[in-house]
């Protein structure tokens, strides 16, 4: 009978599938600027500043000083999987940008009202457009001042989500807190390469009022301890245990028929050392310049500081940078490219957390601590 019949199968519009990838890209104001962000790091930067009102929800502002988008591409910028990092199904395999989908202001364009600033280095002027949905809205294409570089600002975040954008204006303080956490982090991975900025801001005025300061504000020469301790504070960076560039595993791997031999680093590594201590958790991972959230390794960290630290509400700071071939990793896991998966990262995990437990004993800071059985 009808009834049973099931309904025809149909391919979604061209716009409802965007709409839908949008959401899943851009599922929060901190995703777009993340996006945003290593847009201007794979650009070249070398000062990159953010400014934010309500939690990026009514404005999130980010201008940097790279290498600007030709005109000529201002077109096709904001359609979805138009990219100038990737070219092919090879390239997938070595991907050394953080950026390399060409969706990320296809699906802010979907979310808000985008606003694009550019000029390139060989430009005399800038230009300026606006975009929606993928597209540029009228009047197109204008010329703009501009010193060379991008500024990209976002507003009206959600808006056309009205369940999203009431949540997160809620809750903007709380994003606002997550935005920071995100620049001081990739600040602190550009130590000594990009100056790096972010600041709340209460309106958009042209003259910050008195209330509105940096909350970040990093110096292009910086180190990465100078940063440690601009960021995350003088006790935290006064009592930490270091790891300089070396080799955790090597992988063997094929490649047409023939195997081939592939170098894990720990190219750089700071951690408290035993008696050091902070109520939250700090754990920041980089695996090949992305900042990515890596489970079993926190995991595993965590328990090795458990076996040393005396009972009560103890966390390490543990700050990683991986560097992973990239024949061997893949970045392509999650659209938000928050993991990434590598041959023997389990292997490459134990030996990162042997190498922490021997420079933690070998600082014998650890002896007026009792060790739990
Ligand atoms: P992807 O980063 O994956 O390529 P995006 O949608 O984030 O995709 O960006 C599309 C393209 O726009 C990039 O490939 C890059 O060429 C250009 N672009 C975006 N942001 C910037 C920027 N801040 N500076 C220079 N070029 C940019
Ligand atoms: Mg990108």
């Amino acid at each position: 009978d009808e009834e049973k019949l099931p309904r025809r199968i149909l391919p979604l519009g061209p716009e409802v599938v965007s709409r839908m990838a949008a959401g899943e890209v851009v599922a929060r104001p901190s995703a777009a600027l993340k996006e945003l962000l290593e847009n201007a790091i794979d650009a070249g930067s070398t000062r990159i500043s953010v400014s934010i009102i309500r939690g990026g929800i009514v404005r999130l502002e980010v201008v940097d000083n790279g290498c600007g988008i030709r005109v000529q591409d201002a077109r096709l910028l904001c359609e979805r999987h138009t990219t100038s990092k990737l070219r092919s199904v090879e390239d997938l395999a070595k991907v050394a940008t953080c950026g390399f989908r060409g969706e990320a202001l296809a699906s802010i364009s979907h979310i808000s009202e985008l606003c694009i600033v550019s000029r390139t280095h060989h430009e005399e002027h800038g230009w300026r457009a606006s975009y929606r949905q993928g597209k540029l809205v009228a009047p197109g294409v204008q010329a703009a001042a501009r010193t060379p570089g991008t500024t990209i600002l976002v507003t009206d975040m959600f808006r056309s989500m009205p369940a999203r954008y009431e949540s997160f204006l809620r809750t903007h303080a709380e994003e606002y807190r997550q935005m920071l956490s995100i620049v001081s982090r990739y600040a602190l991975y550009h130590s000594g390469r990009i100056a790096m900025c972010c600041r709340k801001r209460e309106t958009c005025a042209l003259r910050a009022t008195e209330a509105e300061t940096d909350d970040l504000h990093t110096f292009v020469h910086a180190s990465h301890l100078d940063n440690i301790r601009a960021i995350f504070g003088q006790k935290v960076a006064s009592s930490l245990g270091t790891l300089g560039c070396r080799v955790l595993h090597r992988v063997q791997h094929a490649v047409a028929g023939t195997v081939q031999e592939a170098e894990i680093l720990l190219e750089r590594a700071y951690f408290s050392l035993l008696g050091a201590s902070q109520t939250k958790p700090l754990h920041i991972y980089f695996v090949n310049g992305r900042l990515v959230e890596c489970r079993t390794l926190r995991r595993a960290i965590e328990q090795l500081y458990a076996r040393y630290y005396l009972k009560g509400p103890h966390h390490p700071f543990c700050y990683l940078e991986l560097k992973v071939p990239p024949e061997i990793l893949d970045v392509n896991v999650h659209p938000a490219k928050k993991e990434v998966r590598f041959l023997d990262e389990q292997i490459a995990f134990s030996n990162i957390v042997q190498a922490l437990e021997q420079q933690l004993i070998s600082s014998g800071a650890q002896r007026s601590f009792a060790v739990q059985a």
